[in-house]
Parts: C-alpha cells; structure tokens; sequence
C-alpha cells in the first residue's frame, strides 16, 4: 500500500477547521428545525472524522489507548513503549514484532 499519509492527514486537519467554522456559523441560526438537522450532521461529520483520524494513526503504526472513548493516539519514543497522553497508561510492545513498518515505506 503506497498513499501519501502527509496529504491525508492535511485533509482531516482542513475538514475539522471546516467542521468548527460550521458550528459557529450554526450559532447564527435561529432555533428550526434546519438548523437541528445541521447540527446532527455536523456531529456524524465529527465522529466520522475521529474515527478516520485514529484509523489513519493505525495505519502509520501508532497505539490507540482504550482506557477510555474516545480513544487516544498513544505517543512512543521508541516504537515499543506507549503513552497515553490523556490518562497516562502505558503499554509495552517490545515484545511484539513491528507490523506496521514495511521497509522502504517510511
Ligand atoms: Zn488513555
């Protein structure tokens, strides 16, 4: 699998702005029914977009921590031990083989 991941993430990074400019053009509103169905979608479009994002995060190797929902992105140094930058739960990877990492693709 060959897909620019920088480009990819670009894009979430531009639908979440575009998704906040939304909700506050959303406030604008009047209270109608239009603007209920507005704010249900905007919500789908934002768990849409977390889970393409933590999928897009797997995909380049990272660790979810799933103490927790929402996950998190867990961050490593090493590539073997995990932090959760939210609830600080570690895990250890040492011992399992890199599945992620195909070399020549990084
Ligand atoms: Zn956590």
């Amino acid at each position: 699998m060959n897909f620019d991941i920088e480009s990819i993430k670009q894009a979430l990074g531009t639908l979440g702005a575009t998704l906040s400019l939304l909700k506050q053009a959303k406030d604008l509103l009047p209270e109608s029914s239009q603007k209920q169905e507005l704010n249900t979608a905007i919500e789908s479009a934002e768990r849409q977009l977390k889970i393409a994002e933590f999928q897009t995060a797997q995909s380049m190797g990272y660790e979810l921590c799933k103490n927790h929902f929402p996950p998190e992105i867990m961050l490593s140094k090493d590539n073997k031990i995990w932090k959760c930058p939210k609830c600080e739960n570690e895990i250890n990877n040492s011992h399992k083989p890199p599945k992620y990492f195909v070399a020549g693709n990084r």
